[in-house]
Order: structure tokens, then C-alpha cells, then sequence
């Protein structure tokens, strides 16, 4: 062992023994020996309890070995007491001794156990036992009904009383026998005894008992209290990394609401031109010129901003098509890896609750959110993966199950290592341990028992689990060796087991919502961050990867095995692990003050977007906001006192939560009330130095010149080849952006209006949606019943079968499902063999589902997790989507958007199904860089604006006719609609993002606004306001998890662009060409998941590093490519 538990390693006590090591048993020895023991013999209760059947190999064998080992270590000690005394020896067992009997009392009155050996003797095998086993379990059932264990509650009671009395009298004849002789003497000291001792004696007896009672209740407080703490440095822990959440659930409101509304628009009756769509977004932080000046409203632009770009492309609603939206040129929200969340929002950010974090599981507390503000709330889908974003703890726990159980009883008790726990043996445990005998959440299982979890099972299933994979992560850290099969073995089976039944719990709450579930989820998720914590902070664990990697083993290991090693080393190191004692403290403090801070940023933006309020009276100043806006804008005003405003007669109160705000800078004709909706007062710019400032020390504390290479140390992309794939893009989308002003400047001059020569930033989004309106208009629920959800369904598997040369075949009934609309599939190789399994829930449930669309593991492929021992245990997907259900003979009909949804979604699930690496840590989508992960899936959206493709799964639900041609084209179109200044703006904030991250100088001569305007300068057409202060409210990178990791947007883009530009290469139209690219596509990409560098993986698929041209030339900037 590299790094054995502390103060154990060389304990003779603990060490195997026959004949006891009685010269070198030092009473230093004791204590930390008898603990640590007792610890294990307590695990192995535990598991005695949990496993035991009624017979002798399950229960009297397991038994013996705890009684024996407890016995021989104790009876060595006590025996040097008496043969070799000595005060500290003695005081040392004094200590201990009350534990030792503690853990007695427990052992002897486990009523499981007693309750095995009667079932043993009422069993049928009770005849097939030797007569001294016979004589074995009659003595434990008398000894422990001696004891009164088999006494029922009342009786027992009772019987514990008489045996403190008899205790007592007990032993008073005890003294008085041994000790005296004659009659007369007896007699003499039987009465001063009786007299002067006994009362005082039971008096004493009774003391005792108290104590241990006190001591008991002692114990337990300490345990809460530790416990306790636990929480709370989880709960400190979140603030510092999981504060990304709340950040997302801002960006949610204020950000995602345009794409995300746009797929809720079909459930929620929101006309769709409410929610116009990104035209003009890119200006729209400049809409506003005070925007600048406090900070604030340009925060709230700046996260909706960044927030959008991936949801809008998975997102339920973004209607990329019409919105002109390209997904080149609006980027994409990088850090979610799979999917599209939704929030529920109110007319005012300022009703998300705050102080939500949980960034592991950011998907949940969306959820929460919706429940409890439900019926005020829009829907908005909004994007995120925190744990992509690498904040979070999870980065590598993210996976596996399977109990250790057996590989522990092996190296404990030397039993089969391969025999699993059949789920049936809890149930025939006789008395199991009390709430968990029954627990699906504590039964092996391949497809979770969906349809049987239900709120109750969550506190007990999840602390017993944790409890047991604390003995399990115990387990490992004193027995890991530097090897495979002793360190990353039984490290993934925690670690996915966790995963798994987690995913499961997780998955229902999104999609079974429930009061209780998620209060029982939420209370138990501190104990388990604690838990993922300490298993993410072993530094056991770390420096036993260390030596693997030193070890003659290591060329030995595959390259996925090297990578997994390589990957846990270097997040540990990130961590800080590696840090010696004062500068892991150094870095400990600066990581709190970074969390403090990230906090503190996101507070001043949203009370500031809280602040502002404009109430209207004038009717003809809203003219041009849609009804719905103006519904909500009424209602605004409701709910902050004017009790009788009304959609139609106001008052209007407009906010700077994204849906008043943007319909607002979208549609109001009055340009004096689009240049107003702003203001603010709390300043960022002091807490954004001390950020840099801190990130900066953080990276030199961690060996890095900056913190721009802190964060691509675990990404795709070098600090270099983003700023030269930036500048690419960059001088490519500058004169396409000047062309969309004149453009503008045109179109509104020819709608008569004055200030058409003198377009302000505020008028960018208003002209930019008229312009997108008379161009590309698409009627989307016209062009529904073209898209018939089987129909779709089917053309995508048919594609997937096509490319990838798969066979998708429908196996309802195989596993249990949560709702019985959830369509069960098996994925099939060419060969006819299963690779995979994945459940579909495609339909709206707004009383218990979130909206959006996502994709999520549910178990990943692993050799070491596998089901029979021999081949690699399969992969296992869910993907859910918010279609509206059939109605009567009429199949769900979907939007465009819906359709690239699940074009996106299958992209992400192929990539976890089509896996053929066996290494569990990094099969399928674990492990792969954050700037890689979007690949697959943003590919697979590719294919919606393929002809025949389209064509083939876009035809009338009753007629059976085709899509019109040129409704097509508009789709087409509105792909490149304004992409010069959507891809601008994102390349201003990717470029800022990098430049701070990598050339700011604290306190030297130039401020972050200095930074800003010299990027401005090559970003922006028109000039910014003096006045902007966007960096004040840039929260994704100074609350999220996009620090030196905006430019991932673009990058991912590149990326899917180009391996799409593979089948174009070969010939869309040629199938034997567009079969071999695919096959060469799921054998690289999608077989070689995390197990391989990303780089590496996408030039074995394309022939060479990815280039940024494909993106253009999608994005209709190739031909117009020119620099500034
Ligand atoms: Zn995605």
C-alpha cells in the first residue's frame, strides 16, 4: 500500500496473526488498533446482516469469524494486562473497553442474526447438520432468549430491569464469598456490606447503566454532530463549486427563455411571435444605454446571452429555422453535455428562488423550482450540464455499479468472489435490518425497478447505501494496491453503484415529480455530496494512482487504462491534492473566497434585474408587444399593487427578466421605451479584479502561468489553437456583420421610420425581427403535421441504421418503466446481437415531467461490471422529450425544432450506446472533454437540413405529401440569417474570456475595461456604448463554469460542422460512400468514447485536425470571408 490509513499500517493488532505478536504489542497499539478493528468487525455486521441466510455458510461461519477475530485480538491484550502490566497499557484498554462491549451488546443482540438461527433450525436442512452444529445454533437461540432478545417489547423491558436487580445482588455474593472465610467474619461483613455497600452498590449498578446510556447518547451526539458538519462542508463545498447552478438557474430566467419558450409554445398557448426569435440578439446588450453604466441589465443580457446558444439548439423550443438562428453562429451552450433543462419562471427572475445549489445535479433543481412556483411559472428550457462545466465533484464519479460486496467478503472471508448477491436474499433474511429488506433502491439490478421506487424508499435506500459504500471506500483505502484489480476495480464499482441508483432517483424526479420525492432526494443529497467528497479528496486513492503510473506495470496498461490513470491523477492535482500542507490550505481559502465571490457577482446581477421596474399607462407605448406580452406585463403590475391593470387597458409593468425585457427590445414600436428598460446600481468591477486576482494565484499554486491553462488542462482545446481558431472565425463573420447593418439600416429605411440612419443598439433586436419576419417567417404549427412523431422516429432509425448499421427494434416489456407511454428499445449490432438499451418518454406530462429534452446514462459499458461474468455489461440510455401526446387518432405532431431536439438528443445517446470501449470510466460519454462531448450530437442535427432526410421523415400525417419546397428553403435560409453578427458577438465574448484569462495583470496598468474595448474594437460594428459595462454581468464566466472555456461554443460547433463535412466529402447522395464514412463515424467517435484523447479520436475519423471552414461555409460566411 502506497499510503495505508494513518496509524494503522504497522499496527501488530491489526495484522494477521496465529500465533499473537504478544513481543511487539506496545500499548501505544491499543487504542487506534482496537478502533480500527472494531470499525472493520462493524462493517462486517453490517454486511452480515444485510447478506445473511439461514445457513452456515450465509450466517454461522460469517459469525464466527467476527467473534473469533474480536476474541483473540482482545484476549492478547488482556492477557498482556495480566502478565505484563503497565499504566498506560491499562488506561489504554480502559479507554477502549466500553467500545469493545458496545459492539458486544450490538453483535449479541442482533435480532437478524437471532432470528437466522431459528429459521436455520425450522429449515429443511436443519437434518443435513452435524451434531455439534445442531448443538452451535440451539446454544445461540437459548443464550440469546436468555437474554431476553426473543422477548417482545413490554416483557423486555421488564426483563432488562430484573437483571440490573439481579446484577446487583449478583455480585455483592460474588464479594462476599470468594473474599471471606470464617462464619463469624461472613457474617460481620455480610452486614456491614448489606449495610454501608448495598445500596450504594445497586446504587452504583444503576449509575453505570446510566452512564452507558449517557455514553450511548454522547456517541450518537458526536455522530450527529460529525455528521453534521459533514453537511455543512458540503453544503460550503457547493457554494464553492456548485454555485454554477444558481447561475444557471439565472441564466435560465433570463437567458434561455427565448429558444426554450419557443418549444413550450405549442403546450402553453404562448403565440409564438411572443417569443421572437435571435434575431438582434447579438446586439442586444448595446440595446440599452444605461445597460452599460450599472452593469446590471447588461449582466442579465450577458447570461442570456451565453445561456442560450445550446439550448436554443436542443432546446424544446428555439426555432433555430425561423429565427435565423444559426447554430454557427449562435454557439451553443457548451457546458450542457446532454440536454436541454427547462425552468419554470416567473413573470420576474426575482421569484427564483435563490441559494439553490446543486450543481451536480443541476437538472433536479430545475425541477424543485417548477413544483413549487408551478402555477405562476412559464416554462423555459434552458441548458445546462453542470457537470460538464467541471465544477463539480463529479467529474469522474459518474458512473458504474455493481456491489463491491462480494470483492469484500473475498478479501475478508474468503468467500466466492464471483457469486453475486441475489436480490432474493434480502428477502429471506429473516430480520433484516429494519426499512431496507425491501429497498429497491438496495437490490442489484440491470434496468432500475422504475416502476417501484417510490418517495419512502429514498431516505432509508440512500443511507444505507452510503453507508455501505463507506465501508466499501474504507475497504479500499487499506487494502489498495497500485494494480488494476486493487485500485480501479473496485474504485468503479463505488463509484458507479452510487451513480446508478442516484441516476435512478434523479431520473424520476424529472420525470415522476413528486412532493416527497424530492423533499426525501433533497435531504439525503448533502450526505451524499459528503460521501463523493471524501471518495474525490482520498489521498490514498491519489497516490495510489501515482504509483501505478511509476509502477513496471504501466506499459502493461491500454491506452484507455493510462488515460483513466492520467485523468484521475490530474484531477486530483486540479483539486489541489497534490499540494503540500500550507499551500493547500493557501489553496483551500482561495477556492472559498472564489466560491464567496462567484456568489456575490450573481447576487448584485440579480438584484440589480430585480430593481428595475417601469410601470406604463400610455397604451400607445406598448403598441407592437404581443398580447401574451402584455398579458404578462399586466400581470406584473398585479402582483406589485396595481390590482386592476389588464392586458388590454394597463397598467403595464415592464422588468428586466428576459420575457418582459425582450419583448420589449423585440417588438415595441415606441424606440424611446426601448432605450429606456434599463437601469441598476450595484457595481461588479471590484469583485471581478479580486477574481482574476485569485484565479491567477490559484494557477500558480497548481504549477500554470495562468488560469486560461488551468481550465484546458482537462479540455479538447490549447490556449493557442482557441485564439487562432477564434481569429479564423472572427475576420470571416466581420464583413457578413457589416452587411447585416447596412442590411438593417435598408430594411427599416424602407419602413419609413427616421431613425433608420442612425440605428442605435437598442434597435438592433426590434429591426432584426421585422427583418427575420418579412424574410423567413415559418409557420410552425402549420408545418406540424408534416412531422408525425412516428414518422420521425422511424426516419431516425432508419438513418441510424443507415450510417451506423444498426437495427433498432422496439422491446417493450423488458424493463420496468415509469409511465406507460415509455417506450422500451433494443439496439441491435448487424449481427442481431443486443449493444444496447434505451427508454423513450416522449410525450408532456406538465403535472409531473420537466419540460426540455435530454439524454442521460443509465448504466455505461464495463467489463469490470459485467453481467455474466464474462462479456462487458451494456449500455443503457434514456432519452426524454416534451411532445404533445396524441390526440385521439392523431399521432403527436412536432415542430422543426422538436425534431432537431431528438436529432440532437439520439446524437448524444449513440455516442453513450455505440461504445465499444469496456473500460468503464471512460466508456461512451465519460470522461470526454468538455469541448468534445457536443460532437455527436450536434452532427446529428445536421441531418434535419439534409433533403432527403427531411423529406423522408417530414411527410403529411394524412395526405402523405411532402414538405413544400419552399418552406424548405426558408429553413435553409433562416440558417444563416444575420450569422456574421450572431458568430461576432459570441467570438467578442470568447475572445475577452481568453484575453483576461490569460493577460490581465492584476493591479497593473490596464483595467478589464481596457481589455474590453480592445476586443470591442475587432468585434463589434457598432461601437459600444461609453457607458457599457458588460463584463459586469458576463456571469458565465465569473459565476459559471465557463471561465477560459466560452470559446467551447464555437469549437464544438467546428467540430460537428466538420464531421458532417466528411459525408459531404464523400457524397450525400452516394449511400456506399455515406455507409463507409459512417462506419469509419461509429468507430472512432462513437466507439472510442473517453477512452481516448479527443484530438486524437477526431483525426482517426477525419484524417486531420479539425478545421473551422465546414462552419462557415454552413453558416453562409465562406464565400464573403475577408478580414477587417
Ligand atoms: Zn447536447
Amino acid at each position: 500500500m502506497s499510503t495505508p490509513v494513518e496509524g494503522t499500517e504497522n499496527n501488530p493488532l491489526l495484522k494477521e496473526f496465529y500465533f499473537p505478536p504478544f513481543d511487539s504489542i506496545k500499548p501505544d497499539h491499543v487504542r487506534s488498533g482496537i478502533r480500527a478493528l472494531l470499525k472493520q468487525l462493524e462493517c462486517e455486521l453490517e454486511e452480515l446482516e444485510r447478506t445473511v441466510e439461514p445457513t452456515w455458510p450465509k450466517l454461522v461461519e460469517p459469525l464466527e469469524r467476527i467473534v473469533d477475530r474480536l476474541a483473540v485480538v482482545w484476549g492478547a491484550i488482556s492477557h498482556l494486562k495480566s502478565v505484563k502490566d503497565d499504566p498506560e497499557l491499562r488506561s489504554a484498554i480502559e479507554e477502549v473497553q466500553p467500545e469493545k462491549v458496545a459492539f458486544k451488546l450490538k453483535l449479541g443482540q442482533s435480532n437478524v442474526i437471532y432470528n437466522a438461527f431459528k429459521a436455520i433450525k425450522e429449515s429443511s436442512d436443519w437434518d443435513t447438520l452435524s451434531g455439534a452444529q445442531k448443538r452451535i445454533v440451539e446454544l445461540q437461540i437459548k443464550d440469546a432468549a436468555l437474554k431476553g432478545i426473543a422477548l417482545e417489547d413490554e416483557k423486555r423491558e421488564q426483563f432488562n430491569n430484573i437483571e440490573q436487580t439481579t446484577l446487583c445482588r449478583h455480585s455483592l455474593i460474588k464479594v462476599l464469598c470468594h473474599t471471606h472465610h470464617s462464619d463469624d467474619f461472613f457474617a460481620r461483613m455480610t452486614g456491614i456490606i448489606r449495610e454501608e455497600l448495598g445500596t450504594t452498590r445497586r446504587e452504583f449498578t444503576t449509575e453505570v447503566v446510566a452512564l452507558r446510556e449517557d455514553i450511548g447518547v454522547l456517541r450518537w451526539d458526536i455522530t450527529t454532530e460529525v455528521v453534521a458538519l459533514r453537511d455543512e462542508i458540503g453544503v460550503l463545498r457547493r457554494d464553492l463549486g456548485e454555485l454554477h447552478t444558481e447561475v444557471a438557474a439565472l441564466r435560465g430566467d433570463v437567458a434561455g427563455f427565448r429558444g426554450s419558450v419557443r418549444g413550450s409554445v405549442g403546450e402553453t398557448g404562448v403565440p409564438r411571435d411572443w417569443w421572437a426569435t435571435a434575431a438582434g440578439i447579438d446586439e442586444l446588450f448595446y440595446s440599452v444605454p444605461e445597460l452599460g453604466r450599472k452593469g446590471v441589465e447588461v449582466g442579465m443580457a450577458g447570461a442570456e446571452d451565453a445561456g442560450e446558444g445550446r439550448d436554443d439548439r436542443r432546446g424544446s423550443g428555439r426555432d433555430k429555422g425561423a429565427g435565423g438562428r444559426d447554430r454557427g453562429a449562435g454557439g451553443g451552450d457548451q457546458g450542457e453535455m446532454k440536454d436541454d433543462d427547462v425552468v419554470f419562471v416567473s413573470e420576474g427572475a426575482t421569484k427564483v428562488p435563490k441559494g439553490k445549489k446543486r450543481a451536480n445535479d443541476v437538472p433536479e433543481l430545475m425541477v424543485g423550482k417548477r413544483s413549487k412556483l408551478r402555477s405562476q411559472y412559464i416554462i423555459f428550457p434552458y441548458t445546462v450540464e453542470a457537470k460538464r462545466r467541471g465544477f463539480v465533484d463529479e467529474t469522474f464519479p459518474n458512473l458504474f455499479r455493481e456491489s463491491t460486496r462480494s470483492d469484500r467478503r473475498r478479501s475478508m472471508i474468503g468467500s466466492n468472489p464471483l457469486s453475486p448477491i441475489s436480490s432474493s436474499t434480502a428477502t429471506r433474511m429473516a430480520t433484516p435490518v429494519e426499512g431496507t429488506e425491501s429497498n429497491p433502491l438496495l437490490k442489484e439490478f440491470y434496468f432500475p425497478p422504475f416502476d417501484s421506487i417510490k418517495p419512502d424508499h429514498v431516505r432509508p435506500g440512500i443511507r444505507a447505501l452510503l453507508q455501505q459504500l463507506e465501508c466499501e471506500l474504507e475497504e479500499l483505502e487499506r487494502t489498495v494496491e497500485p494494480t488494476w484489480p486493487k485500485l480501479v476495480e473496485p474504485l468503479e464499482r463505488i463509484v458507479d453503484r452510487l451513480a446508478v441508483v442516484w441516476g435512478a432517483i434523479s431520473h424520476l424526479k424529472s420525470v415522476k415529480d413528486d412532493p416527497e420525492l424530492r423533499s426525501a432526494i433533497e435531504e439525503v443529497q448533502p450526505e451524499k455530496v459528503a460521501f463523493k467528497l471524501k471518495l474525490g479528496q482520498s489521498n490514498v486513492i491519489y497516490n495510489a494512482f501515482k504509483a501505478i503510473k511509476e509502477s513496471s506495470d504501466w506499459d502493461t496498461l491500454s491506452g484507455a487504462q493510462k488515460r483513466i490513470v492520467e485523468l484521475q491523477i490530474k484531477d486530483a492535482a486540479l483539486k489541489g491534492i497534490a499540494l503540500e500542507d500550507e499551500k493547500r490550505e493557501q489553496f483551500n481559502n482561495i477556492e472559498q473566497e472564489l466560491a464567496k465571490l462567484s456568489k456575490k457577482f450573481e447576487e448584485n446581477v440579480l438584484d440589480a434585474t430585480k430593481k428595475f421596474e417601469k410601470l406604463i399607462t400610455h397604451k400607445k407605448d406598448v403598441e407592437g408587444l404581443p398580447a401574451t406580452a402584455l398579458g404578462l406585463a399586466a400581470q406584473t403590475a398585479v402582483s406589485k399593487g396595481h390590482e386592476n391593470a389588464t392586458a388590454e387597458n394597463g397598467p403595464w409593468m415592464i422588468t428586466l427578466d428576459a420575457p418582459s425585457f425582450m419583448a420589449v427590445m423585440q417588438h415595441a414600436k415606441n424606440r424611446t421605451l426601448r432605450d429606456r428598460a434599463s437601469s441598476g446600481d450595484l457595481d461588479n468591477t471590484a469583485i471581478i479584479d479580486q477574481i482574476l486576482k485569485l484565479r491567477l494565484e490559484k494557477a500558480k499554486l497548481l504549477g500554470y502561468n495562468n488560469y486560461a491553462e488551468v481550465s484546458m488542462a482537462t479540455k479538447m482545446a490549447t490556449i493557442e489553437k482557441a485564439e487562432e481558431l477564434l481569429e479564423k472565425l472572427r475576420s470571416a463573420s466581420w464583413n457578413p456583420a457589416v452587411q447585416d447593418m447596412e442590411d438593417l439600416r435598408y430594411f427599416s429605411k424602407s419602413q419609413g421610420v427616421p431613425e433608420a440612419d442612425n440605428l442605435s443598439h437598442w434597435d438592433i433586436s426590434f429591426w432584426s425581427e421585422r427583418l427575420r419576419e418579412s424574410k423567413y417567417e415559418i409557420n410552425e404549427e402549420e408545418l406540424r403535421p408534416y412531422f408525425s412523431f412516428p414518422k420521425v422516429m422511424d426516419g431516425l432509425f432508419s438513418l441510424a441504421n443507415k450510417l451506423f448499421g444498426i437495427n433498432i427494434e422496439p422491446a417493450d416489456g423488458l424493463a420496468p418503466v415509469w409511465n406507460s407511454d415509455v417506450q422500451f428499445y433494443r439496439v441491435n449490432d448487424f449481427s442481431g446481437s443486443p449493444i444496447a438499451f434505451f427508454y423513450f418518454d416522449p410525450y408532456s406530462r406538465p403535472s409531473e415531467k420537466r419540460g426540455g429534452a435530454w439524454m442521460n446514462e443509465v448504466v455505461g459499458r464495463s467489463r469490470v461490471l459485467s453481467q455474466d461474468g464474462s462479456s462487458a455489461r451494456l449500455p443503457v440510455a434514456h432519452m426524454v422529450c416534451n411532445q404533445m401526446p396524441p390526440v385521439g387518432d392523431k399521432p403527436s405532431l412536432m415542430t422543426f425544432r422538436e425534431v432537431e431536439t431528438i436529432f440532437h438528443e439520439f446524437g448524444h445517446a449513440l455516442q453513450h450506446m455505440l461504445t465499444k470501449q469496456d473500460e468503464g470510466l471512460v466508456a461512451g460519454i465519460r470522461n470526454v472533454e468538455w469541448d468534445a462531448v457536443e460532437l455527436p450530437s450536434q452532427f446529428m442535427e445536421n441531418w434535419c437540413y439534409h433533403r432527403d432526410t427531411l423529406m423522408s421523415i417530414g411527410k403529411h400525417y394524412e395526405t402523405g405529401e411532402s414538405i413544400p419546397d419552399d418552406v424548405y428553403k426558408k429553413l435553409l435560409a433562416a440558417r444563416t440569417f444575420r450569422a456574421g453578427s450572431l458568430s461576432l458577438r459570441q467570438i467578442r465574448f470568447a475572445t475577452l474570456d481568453l484575453e483576461l484569462h490569460t493577460k490581465y495583470v492584476p493591479g497593473g496598468s490596464e483595467t478589464i475595461y481596457d481589455f474590453d474595448r480592445r476586443v470591442s474594437k475587432r468585434t463589434q460594428i457598432l461601437p459600444p456604448l461609453p457607458e457599457d459595462k458588460f463584463l459586469c454581468g458576463f456571469s458565465h464566466i465569473f459565476a459559471g463554469g465557463y471561465a477560459a472555456g466560452y470559446y467551447s461554443y464555437k469549437w464544438a460547433e467546428v467540430l460537428s460542422a466538420d464531421a458532417f463535412s466528411a459525408f459531404e466529402d464523400a457524397g450525400l447522395d452516394d449511400d456506399k460512400a455515406v455507409k463507409e464514412t459512417g462506419h469509419r463515424f461509429r468507430e472512432t467517435v462513437l466507439a472510442l468514447g473517453g477512452g481516448k484523447a479527443p484530438l486524437e479520436v477526431f483525426v482517426e475519423f477525419r484524417g486531420r485536425e479539425p478545421s473551422p471552414e465546414p462552419l462557415l461555409r454552413h453558416n453562409g460566411l465562406l464565400q464573403v470571408a475577408a478580414s477587417q
